[in-house]
């Protein structure tokens, strides 16, 4: 299997420095290079002016190759919210969404093209995985978001709250957890300041899994401050080991113990995440007991009404129905939210556009299965 290009998002600030030197260059030229990509957003070389101009183009193509190619973008809420199909450099898809609130810009990006976790529920679960991200095409997803801010904003104008992204979500393609390495690769060139990386605050990203525990207990280790959010969906292990086939391995009460340890070593309250079904996960007693088991711990819900897939037996919860489990939640003093659903009226929604794309697609192309929406 071959890589993506090496790319400096892939390296360290250290490593960036060697390559150049291996190149024949001073050192400095790292961090210049590094400048133009993490303040300006920039990989063209003629943009590069405090370079030579014999050495822009030969430093570009080795430490700043284009790693995403845009495939198609949609746009909706009036503009607010801008959904990004890229094709890497081996043709694999994989999508990302741009959505601008009056206050702040989430970002929510892809960690893999596919996933391997097959929930039964979730469109890209259900195309499996293709392959893991390199750090850099990770970290690329956000450069372009950040370039496309910058784009639309007036040239002269002050920055405001909504000029630069202010979150993050790993809530994309792919499961961050089973794609450790450059996982953690990418929190931190997202985090570490120009030059080194994006300098966006880790307490504004937010990794979403879907309860892989000992990659959880490693993420405790990390002494990281980005936020947890464990994709539960059943507060009983019967409906989960169905909804999220990794439950046979870990149990609703291993992934739980391993949230409250990370909640305890950073101080982070957890998100967890529950997709509203239809008579599936959404009975009275489910809220009862899913408030029961969160009471007193360091944890917040997040209800996000299922987003059916195309073919899908399984559509939202009645209105009614959602309202009753959030009150019996709140009952129990645990915070409670519903996820909006921006994004949604777009015809290919997430998941689903890449499979329009390659033809995978089994039904029409519209409100299928998006999981690229933002945390309430
Ligand atoms: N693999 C990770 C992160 C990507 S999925 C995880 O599962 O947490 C991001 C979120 O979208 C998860 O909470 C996931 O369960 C949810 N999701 C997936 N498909 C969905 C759908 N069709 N409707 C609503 N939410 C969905
Ligand atoms: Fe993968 Fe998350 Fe979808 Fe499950 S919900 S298949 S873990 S992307």
């Amino acid at each position: 299997m071959t890589h993506p290009p090496r790319h400096l998002a892939d390296l360290a600030l250290a490593e960036r420095r060697a390559a150049v030197t291996e190149l024949g260059e001073k050192p400095f030229r790292a961090d210049q290079l590094s400048r133009h990509y993490f303040a300006r957003y920039t990989d063209v070389p003629q943009d590069m002016t405090d370079l030579p101009t014999g050495l822009r183009a030969t430093l570009a193509a080795e430490l700043l190759p284009r790693l995403l190619t845009p495939e198609k973008e949609l746009t909706c809420d009036n503009g607010a919210t801008r959904k990004m199909l890229w094709r890497l450099y081996d043709g694999a898809l994989v999508e990302s969404v741009l959505m601008k609130y009056p206050d702040r810009v989430t970002m929510c990006v892809s960690s893999q093209a596919g996933c391997g976790m097959g929930c039964p529920f979730c469109a890209t679960g259900q195309a499996g995985l293709t392959r893991n991200l390199s750090t850099a095409e990770i970290v690329a997803q956000v450069v372009a978001g950040e370039r496309t801010l910058t784009a639309e904003s007036a040239p002269a104008a002050a920055p405001t709250a909504t000029s630069r992204i202010s979150n993050i979500v790993f809530m994309g393609m792919g499961e961050p957890l089973a794609n450790y390495k450059n996982l953690i690769g990418a929190v931190h060139r997202l985090s570490d300041p120009v030059p080194s990386g994006l300098g966006i605050s880790q307490r504004s990203l937010t990794v979403s899994t879907v309860g892989l525990v000992p990659a959880i207990h490693r993420l405790t280790e990390e002494k990281l401050t980005v936020r947890l959010a464990v994709s539960l969906h059943a507060p009983d292990d019967e409906a989960r080991d169905e909804l999220v086939p990794v439950n046979r391995r870990w149990k609703v009460a291993e992934v739980l113990d391993a949230a409250w340890d990370y909640a305890a070593a950073t101080g982070r309250r957890v998100s967890i995440e529950y997709a509203l079904i239809r008579d599936i996960n959404d009975q009275p007693w489910r809220a009862d007991l899913l408030g029961s088991l969160l009471k007193g711990h360091l944890a917040h819900v997040n209800l996000i009404p299922l987003n059916p897939t195309p073919g899908s037996k399984w559509t939202a919860s009645r209105p009614g129905v959602q309202e009753e489990f959030v009150r019996r939640i709140a009952s129990h003093g645990v915070p409670v939210t519903v996820r909006d659903t921006r994004g949604r009226e777009i015809d290919g929604a997430c998941g689903q556009l890449a499979a329009t794309v390659t033809g995978r697609s089994v039904g029409p192309a519209r409100k299928a299965g998006s999981h690229l929406l933002p945390l309430a």
